[in-house]
């Protein structure tokens, strides 16, 4: 099917359509459909928007590996302010009272949930005017989310909304075509917007796959019903965990635990790593798998993106209590 066929038009169509009905997306906003994942859009970012003011500056909140990531590569279009005191561990949001926003930065970025390391951002950050970027990669349509609030927002599909190989932009109109003269000319916004997504052959079948969760999502609910759908599921494990006399521990501060992705440790504090092996072991003899942490902080790490159900959650409940009680 080719991509410029009035067949794969309607697919790419419907998607957006869904899209917007979905997130309430106003009219003076674009939507596109990418490739290069979120980390395209580390680049995608500052190419687009670094000058949009004269200063060619941008101000980043880094609470995460990803967030960090998108700081480093933003450093080589322009200038990078990390707005707050480095954080030792990334457990935290830095409270709004340290944030030293810059007014003549052309952006202030932040990663709306931290993949890694479940931190997640339960409040829009107040920019004071200045345009506001997120990557919600791994927290999109898990929640409704007033885009009207935000320059720019992105997200990797392969999280809440389909499969790996195509990343969604919203972008406000008023914020394209000031790109870089170095930009790809693929990852050009205006240039993307003006051929609806199609300058170059897009992931098609990714977009297939996303439009078909979209309707699942709205056929569900929508973004609402997500909501209270990842709030009942996320409760069930704190839940646990909280209750567990430290048996299980999560080292994220309550304000910001995540609602998508719950890291926690097994034994004491630091980890048992022997009995995290068991534990992983018997998970997956429970056909559970992927429940290791990221290698960078060990542990245990539950991902409960929206295609995880709440019986799915139930079940993974129910080893954590035998675990417990096997183990404590
Ligand atoms: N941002 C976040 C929040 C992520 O979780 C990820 C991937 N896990 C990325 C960006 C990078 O996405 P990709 O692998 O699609 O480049």
């Amino acid at each position: 099917m080719s991509h410029r066929s009035s067949d794969f038009t309607k697919i790419i169509n419907a998607a957006e359509n869904l899209l917007r009905e979905l997130l309430n997306v106003p009219e003076n906003y674009k939507i596109l459909f990418l490739q290069g994942g979120g980390s395209g859009q580390f680049s995608g970012v500052p190419l687009n928007l670094i000058g949009l003011k004269e200063d060619g500056c941008a101000d980043y909140l880094v609470t995460g590996t990803w967030s960090a990531k998108a700081a480093k590569e933003a450093e080589k279009y322009g200038k990078v302010n990390v707005i707050h005191p480095k954080l030792d561990s990334y457990t935290k949001i830095p409270d709004s009272s340290t944030w030293s926003l810059n007014p003549s930065a052309s952006y202030v970025y932040y990663c709306c949930n931290e993949t890694v390391h479940g931190v997640e951002f339960n409040f829009i950050p107040d920019t004071k005017g200045v345009v506001l970027v997120s990557d919600m990669s791994s927290n999109f349509l898990s929640r409704p989310v007033d885009v009207s609030k935000f320059g720019l927002i992105f997200a990797g599909a392969q999280k809440n909304v389909g499969c790996a190989g195509v990343t969604v932009v919203i972008v406000r109109e008023d914020l394209m075509g000031k790109a870089l003269k170095e930009c790809p000319i693929i990852l050009d916004y205006q240039v993307q917007a003006g051929n609806n997504s199609l300058y170059n052959t897009p992931s098609c079948f990714s977009i297939y796959i996303m439009g078909l969760v979209l309707e699942w999502i709205r056929n569900n609910g929508g973004a609402d019903a997500m909501k209270q759908l990842n709030k009942q599921k996320s409760d069930i494990v704190y839940d646990i965990i909280n209750h567990s006399d430290g048996f299980y521990s999560c080292p994220v501060d309550v304000a910001c635990r995540s609602r998508m992705n719950i890291p926690f440790r097994i034994g004491k504090k630091e980890g048992d790593e022997s009995l995290e092996k068991s534990f992983l072991d018997g998970a997956s003899k429970r056909g559970m798998i992927s429940l290791k942490g990221h290698r960078s902080v060990g542990g245990i790490r539950a991902s409960l993106y929206n295609a995880v159900t709440v019986e799915d959650v139930k079940a993974l409940a129910a080893y954590m209590e035998e675990f417990l009680k096997d183990h404590q």
